[in-house]
């Protein structure tokens, strides 16, 4: 459906009035947090394909994009990100694989480390989202709304893990400018938001423990009780903690018998995509200042406006 002049107006002041209003930079520990267990995960190597994986999968295969094609490439770039014919890469984070099982060898230990958005306690990525696209829940995770999304992966820039993955031919800006085609819409784990919301742990969590009870890799629920635990067992059993001081605190917490510094510059010799990185300051450490949002909020409608002048008046002089 392409929108006419007055309804494109519409929608984007709608967008530039919900980036001022819903964007106000929160930050604040959530109600829940996961502690990932390294010492206990085997990849699943008995399995076809790591249990969590799947489960993840399988929860969300509604909300996996469907892109219009011929896809149009991200103007005025000349490429765009489509992962629609790589549907079934599970060794990756794409917008089909929201989690995905990393093997690195350090130190004689082979590890498995599930990775996924670490949901931050001060999240960049909704920090950095002109459009107000991402939101902080109050149990502690961040959620992408696939229909507000403009996919110009801001979000993914200013991950310290760049977490967001893009797939191209999708999204409003297919609505408001099809000719131009947009980036597309950026998609990563939400903590299986609307389970959390029931009262039920994410699919993943449940996967792993139907699969390994006790010795369960994922122990999901209160967020002070896992700092607590990770903590208590770190101390008990000399084992490394992740997530918890990274990008201001998190509510994913890792423990580990390697140093993740090691993880880290094995991870970057293999030349990964994703790395895990030890130091990470958060980029918003400052609360962003109201006034400019209130600038990004204008610069949107000028820059959309701009945009829509121009196209309109293009297409005005072809119709005359
Ligand atoms: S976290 Fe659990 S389900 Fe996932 S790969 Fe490891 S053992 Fe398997
Ligand atoms: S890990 Fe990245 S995508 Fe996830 S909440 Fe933090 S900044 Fe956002
Ligand atoms: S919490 Fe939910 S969305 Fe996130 S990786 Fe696990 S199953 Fe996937």
């Amino acid at each position: 459906m392409e929108l006419n002049r007055r309804q494109f107006f519409k929608v984007v002041a709608g967008l530039s009035a919900l980036a001022l209003t819903t964007k106000e930079a929160r930050s604040y520990p959530g109600k829940f947090a996961t502690l990932i267990d390294l010492t206990k995960c085997d990849g699943c190597k008995d399995e076809p394909l790591p249990l969590c994986v799947k489960a993840c999968r399988e929860v969300n295969k509604h909300r996996f994009p469907e892109p219009k094609k011929p896809i149009q490439p991200y103007w005025p770039r000349k490429t765009y990100e489509d992962w629609s014919d790589k549907r079934d890469r599970i060794d990756t984070l794409t917008p089909y694989n929201w989690i995905f099982i990393q093997k690195v060898g350090v130190d004689g230990h082979n590890l498995y480390i599930p990775r996924r958005c670490m949901h931050c306690d001060s999240p960049p990525c909704v920090k950095g989202c002109p459009f107000g696209a991402l939101t902080q829940q109050p149990e502690g995770n961040t959620v992408i709304d696939h229909n507000l999304c403009f996919g110009g992966a801001k979000c993914r820039d200013v991950c310290p893990w760049q977490i967001p993955q893009r797939q191209a031919g999708v999204g409003i800006y297919l609505k408001l400018m099809p000719k131009l085609a947009g980036g597309g819409v950026m998609y990563k784990c939400d903590l299986c938001d609307e389970r959390i919301k029931r009262g039920e742990e994410p699919a993943c969590v449940v996967a792993c423990r139907d699969r390994l009870k006790d010795r369960a890799v994922y122990t999901f629920g209160d967020r002070e009780k896992i700092y607590e635990l990770a903590k208590k067992r770190a101390a008990e059993e000399s084992l490394f903690i992740y997530g918890d001081v990274q990008n201001g605190g998190t509510s994913t917490i890792y423990l580990s018998p390697v140093s993740f510094e090691k993880i880290d510059a094995k991870l970057r010799e293999m030349k990964a995509r994703f790395s895990m990185p030890v130091k990470v300051a958060n980029r918003y450490a400052e609360e962003i200042n109201p006034w400019g949002k209130a600038i990004v909020g204008a610069g949107v409608l000028g820059l959309a406006a701009g945009i829509a002048g121009a196209i309109f008046s293009k297409k005005n002089k072809e119709e005359v």
